[in-house]
């Protein structure tokens, strides 16, 4: 008997390890099996960064009954091979910025400068009425992130000219010029554009407007040889759709759908980036069964590629996702 209790106690001790390595901010591992890529929790918004040869996938966190948004925080995983996945612990929370409030962690995106790595993001503000954009920084791509300015970057006062939405300060993208100069691009309903000081925590500039044929939201900008691809979330339920332009400040030629609505999702947030050779399409659907849904995101990679003219071909969808890279 008792070296039944001996048994039981070691047992429990082992798993009360495992647990408090999973729970106790440890990385976890996991291996991806096709599209979705992630399935042990519902993730959202994505956002990719490469960085040191390591793709880097920034959501939002996915919780609560599906039946509204409810996202606590933001989550940071990576993987050099699209096989293994090791997910970190969370590195930042709608709660890091005291003006915040609630679970509302709707998109963004990270970015590195000088070596160390911005995070915009979005969040209702507990003060001025609407969503405002925020700003952490850490001196790693998985943080510790902390608020960098302890104030909002961008609040619903501020543009009130082309919507009067309390929702329209969103889906922060930012994007360094070949010259060095940043810029932030955001928007719901009306797409924004502004410059970012070097200290990329303050705009260095006027709020511009940015002509977009039904624009929801979600804008990411990406290049390719001399060529800017602006694409966002496009109708309700979203589409993906692009403009191209020979310059960050447009004009913008709009070129059509990139990507049909996806499975079981009335949004969409696309990151595209190019990895080791090849460029890939970052995005989400509601695909997991059977709980899956508008607010029970999954994030998904497919390949994106080019036409001979430099526009882009539709991405087609798989269950399959990319290949695994050796
Ligand atoms: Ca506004």
């Amino acid at each position: 008997m008792k070296q039944v209790y001996q048994y039981f106690i070691v047992m429990g001790a082992v798993l009360w390890f495992f647990n408090a390595q999973a729970q106790d901010g440890k990385v976890y591992k996991f291996q991806a099996m096709g599209n979705p890529v992630i399935t042990h929790k519902y993730t959202a918004d994505p956002a990719a960064l490469i960085y040191n040869d390591i793709f880097y996938l920034y959501a939002g966190q996915d919780t609560g009954d599906g039946k509204r948004y409810n996202i606590p925080n933001w989550l940071v995983f990576s993987t050099e091979d699209f096989k293994t996945w090791k997910e970190y612990p969370i590195p930042l929370k709608t709660s890091d910025f005291k003006w915040a409030k609630g679970h509302s962690s709707w998109a963004s995106q990270v970015i590195e400068r000088d070596g160390k790595f911005y995070w915009y993001t979005c969040s209702e503000h507990a003060t001025i009425h609407g969503k405002a954009i925020g700003v952490a920084v850490a001196d790693s791509p998985t943080g510790p992130f902390i608020d960098a300015r302890g104030s909002a970057l961008v609040t619903n006062d501020m543009t009130t000219e082309y919507t009067k939405i309390s929702w329209d300060d969103i889906d922060p993208s930012p994007w360094i010029d070949d010259d060095g100069q940043a810029y932030l691009f955001w928007g719901n309903t009306q797409c924004y554009y502004a410059k970012l000081k070097d200290n990329m925590i303050e705009l260095d500039g006027p709020i511009i407007p940015v002509d977009l044929p039904e624009f929801t939201e979600a804008p990411w900008i990406h290049k390719k040889d001399d060529w800017y691809y602006l694409s966002y979330a496009s109708g309700f339920p979203e589409k993906t759709v692009y403009a191209m332009s020979k310059s960050i400040n447009g004009p913008w030629e709009y070129k059509g759908i990139l990507n049909e609505i996806a499975g079981n999702s009335n949004t969409n947030h696309q990151s595209i980036v190019e990895y080791k050779g090849a460029w890939y399409f970052v995005y989400h659907n509601g695909g997991i069964q059977t709980e899956g849904g508008s607010y029970h995101r999954s994030v998904c990679i497919d390949y994106l590629y080019y036409n001979d003219d430099n526009s882009l071909k539709r991405v087609q969808m798989t269950s399959e996702g990319v290949k695994s890279i050796k």
